[in-house]
């Protein structure tokens, strides 16, 4: 058992980190307040690679792990954690892409996919269906033009920014064995977006709702076997989850950077606050549930990477517990900021929001107990 990095996944690191700090951590609070991402960005983004991580390389793709990811959004989210996990939506749109279509759909969507040169994301969420995902409702009508989608996602992370969206659909039956992913270029007719949601964190990534009226979608653009779709669906968001996980991770290690020093500056009562042992103390602390948490996230992107029989369940543990600690990190750092951590100036308030949602999406993390108890619940002898 190894539990350091090899020497080129320190470099994937490394480069991700040195990237988010030049390119994305001086504009994310302009990009915050402007609600956008601008596109330009993308083109360096693919540049390293990090365009269609996990998709193969003959796709176009850099072929790394899910560990190796891992280590990527981290870095970014150092940077940003909004603009960091935004990319990662759109790679795991490349990762089901890559895992479940045909070649030909692989041939058509990736190269593109992989040099950023097409924004893509994920559409699974409706304004009826959140946790209870295969309730969705949107239904895909197989004609002979193609298919005739018609319905409403919600929470669409790039909905109206992203260049193409990767729909999980109604084809059949109801529950989760009637639905098929199909994937829809911005610019087809019928589709349309809602107004952009305003949001307590991630603002710098449009969200809107997405709509399908009577859209025609060409039967080729369909995603492996009808009816698997939401197993694809759920696929996806295994790596997603690391994804989600390791970006609130770089967040509150950014937090945590900040507040070390800022305590070694900050004075009150004759001396900086980080000589107070009750301070050090909870430096500890949040020390060791950034540490445990990162342990924890990597073997939950191994066991994916390995395929481990169990990986669903660590996917969910490790979002769960990264999610969770990451926000309670943050946001002690504000507490130790004292008043300046309100501030926007100081950076801290701005991950505090970021991180939220990460206990919200890709499945809440009342979800994630979910999943954990049920596979605890059929693993009973
Ligand atoms: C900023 C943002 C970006 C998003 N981006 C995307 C995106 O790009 N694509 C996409 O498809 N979706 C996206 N989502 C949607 C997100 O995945 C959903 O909001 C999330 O899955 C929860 O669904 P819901 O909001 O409908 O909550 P609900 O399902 O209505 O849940 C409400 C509450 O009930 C709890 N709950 C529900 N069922 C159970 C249960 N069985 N046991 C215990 N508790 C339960 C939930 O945990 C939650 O606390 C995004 C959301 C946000 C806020």
């Amino acid at each position: 058992m190894d539990f350091g990095l090899s020497e080129e996944q320190q470099a994937i690191f490394d480069m991700a980190h040195a990237f988010g700090q030049e390119h994305i951590a001086p504009h994310a609070r302009a990009w915050e307040a402007e609600g956008t991402i601008p596109k330009a960005l993308w083109a360096s983004v693919a540049e390293l690679g990090l365009g269609g991580i996990y998709v193969s390389e003959e796709h176009g793709g850099s072929g790394l792990t899910r560990l190796d990811a891992t280590l990527v959004f981290e870095a970014l989210a150092m940077a940003c954690p909004s603009v960091g996990s935004f990319l990662s939506i759109h790679n795991m749109c490349g990762g089901m892409i890559d895992k479940f279509a045909s070649p030909e759909v692989k041939a058509r969507w990736l190269p593109a996919l992989c040099r950023m040169e097409k924004v893509f994301s994920y559409c699974l969420t409706e304004p009826g269906s959140g946790s209870d995902a295969a309730a969705l409702r949107t239904r895909a009508e197989k004609t002979n033009e193609g298919y005739r989608m018609n319905g409403t996602k919600a929470f669409i992370s790039g909905g109206g920014y992203s260049d193409v969206y990767v729909v999980m659909c109604r084809t059949g039956e109801d529950g989760p064995k009637g639905i098929s992913t199909l994937i829809v270029e911005n610019g087809t007719a019928g589709l349309s977006f809602g107004a952009l949601e305003d949001k307590m964190g991630w603002r710098s990534q449009p969200t809107a709702q997405v709509q399908f009226d009577d859209c025609l979608v060409p039967l080729e653009n369909r995603i492996g076997d009808e009816g698997r779709g939401f197993v694809y669906a759920m696929a996806g968001l295994d790596g997603g989850r690391l994804n989600i996980a390791a970006s609130a991770l770089g967040g509150a290690q950014a937090a945590l950077d900040a507040t070390l020093a800022y305590m070694g500056e900050r004075k009150a009562f004759g001396k900086t606050i980080d000589q107070f042992q009750g301070l050090q103390f909870r430096l500890a602390e949040m020390e060791v549930k950034l540490q445990s948490a990162r342990t924890f996230l990597r073997q939950a992107a191994w066991k994916l990477d390995t395929g481990a029989a169990d990986a669903t369940k660590f996917c969910a543990m490790a979002k769960m517990y990264v999610t969770d600690a990451a926000f309670d990190v943050a946001n002690q750092c504000l507490q130790l900021h004292g008043g300046y951590g309100y501030l926007a100036d100081y950076g801290i308030e701005k991950i505090v929001r970021d991180l939220r949602v990460h206990q919200i999406l890709e499945g809440t993390n009342e979800i994630m107990r979910v999943i954990v108890a049920r596979a605890m619940l059929a693993g009973r002898a």
